[in-house]
């Protein structure tokens, strides 16, 4: 028996698959078929008449930090350049504990639910108080979103050269050991799976060389992904350069890392030879349109990577230098991204879309069974709202009047089968109380009476 039924809709089903006015079947939490309109669909328990509007998979955020919702749009740091937007804010951060983590995961979930997005990683490299990632599983399981954990690390204090200051970094032993339990009470390589867990040193200019190299072996070991944070600022060209002798990227073949095991955030300064090894190397790369704009530091040219054979996924990146989460945006502002360096032909919706689904699932070694719909997939979708004023006289293509036309927001967002968002509003009956806490945490870690 088929559990959900949606029909009428704009089918986005994948890169080169498209069905218009076409219908799609989920039974449990899988896709079980689809069809057109000459094609009669199954019977089902329930049906939703999607009234033409477009059905895409669910967006693939890979790349956050969603415990700087705590922190957004602060203030004394709003003006700020990447190191020292960094500096201003660790003392804040220092705050971090396991309620004020476990309700910024919750609305951050509930936010990228509302965009669009129905898997997410999320990259925890601050840990002031032991088991905080335990406890974005926590909120993972409660709301029914597919979880990415990236077990981040920082080693590397100011008065090592680094950036944090000393209450924010850990000894390697201590990650590691972390690491390993992490793993072993939520990683689930499982087909289907709700909860992965990756590694991650934060960057080069933070983590060690030590906690760089044993995060690879146990990645071979216990094959995991590796993910960090790459060429994101021309600083930390200045500290490889000082450090190591060498290019960031230099150094980060050196350590083993350049494989198709990883995947990097932002990647905005590598030479284009650089470039080309690492597409040969197969590593993935992350897109962070907002954030690489609003704190103005150049962005990945994520064409001419792809053109290379790169793998490029996007992400919101922190909440706090984005200061929203929404694929639909990064979606959008890739596009416009991409357009303002090689002109209108080279980028339209599609392409763009392809990079928030297929990209995002690729980077996270996953592209077998999320970021496209094709019957066997995770059944993982967003009915996308059809807003009437602003899709008003856009009538022949509805994959570009949605990326051009919007802002858009997911009408329904179904994960593993679950209706978690319906009618533009999350399902979950929490969300006052949440917020409430939310507030009282913000002002705590912001040191607000
Ligand atoms: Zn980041």
């Amino acid at each position: 028996m088929i559990d959900i039924l949606i029909c009428d809709a704009h089918l986005y089903l994948d890169q080169d698959w498209e069905i218009p006015g076409g219908w799609i079947a989920i039974e449990k939490n899988r896709i079980h078929s689809v069809g057109g309109p000459q094609q009669s669909p199954p019977q089902a328990g329930r049906v939703i008449n999607a009234g033409g509007r477009l059905v895409t998979p669910g967006l693939v955020n890979a790349h956050h930090h969603m415990y700087q919702n705590l922190t957004r749009s602060y203030a004394p740091a709003t003006r700020l350049r990447l190191f020292a937007w960094l500096q201003a804010l660790y003392p804040l951060w220092a705050g971090l504990d396991a309620d004020s983590v476990y309700v910024s995961t919750y609305i951050a979930m509930i936010e990228l639910l509302l965009g669009g997005c129905t898997t997410s990683m999320d990259h925890m490299y601050i840990h002031p108080r032991p088991r905080l990632i335990d406890e974005q599983f926590r909120a993972a399981r409660d709301i029914g979103m597919r979880f990415y954990a990236t077990r981040g690390s920082m080693t590397r204090a100011q008065a090592d050269g680094g950036l944090p200051p000393s209450d924010l970094v850990q000894d390697e032993d201590t990650i590691l050991s972390d690491c390993e339990r992490l793993v072993s009470a939520f990683h689930d390589p499982a087909p289907g799976a709700m909860g992965r867990v990756a590694l991650g040193p934060v960057s080069m200019f933070s983590a060690s060389e030590r906690i760089m190299r044993e995060s690879l072996t146990m990645a071979e070991r216990l094959d995991l992904r590796l993910h960090t944070h790459l060429g994101e600022d021309m600083e930390e060209d200045d500290f490889c350069l000082s450090m190591y002798n060498c290019t960031p990227t230099e150094q980060f073949e050196r350590m083993g890392w350049a494989s198709p095991r990883t995947w990097v955030a932002h990647y905005i300064y590598p030479s284009p030879s650089e470039v080309t090894r690492m597409a040969k190397a197969g590593i993935s790369v992350v897109q962070c349109p907002s954030s690489n704009m609003m704190i103005g530091g150049g962005s990945a040219d994520a064409l001419d990577m792809r053109e290379r054979g790169i793998k490029v996924g996007l992400g919101c990146n922190g909440s706090a230098t984005t200061d929203h989460a929404s694929m639909w945006m990064e979606t959008r502002n890739a596009m416009l991204l991409g357009r303002v360096s090689h002109g209108p032909a080279a980028m339209g919706a599609r392409e763009a879309l392809d990079m928030a689904t297929r990209g995002g699932a690729a980077c996270l070694g996953w592209d077998d069974e999320i970021g496209h719909l094709r019957p066997g997939a995770c059944a993982d979708l967003v009915i996308w709202h059809a807003n009437e004023v602003a899709l008003a006289g856009a009538i022949t293509d509805p994959v570009e009047a949605w990326l051009r036309c919007g802002p858009a927001v997911a009408g329904t967002s179904i994960v593993n089968g679950r209706v978690l968002v319906e009618n533009c509003q999350p399902t979950m009956t929490a969300l006052k109380d949440m917020l409430r806490e939310h507030a009282q945490q913000a002002r705590r870690i912001q040191k607000i009476a």
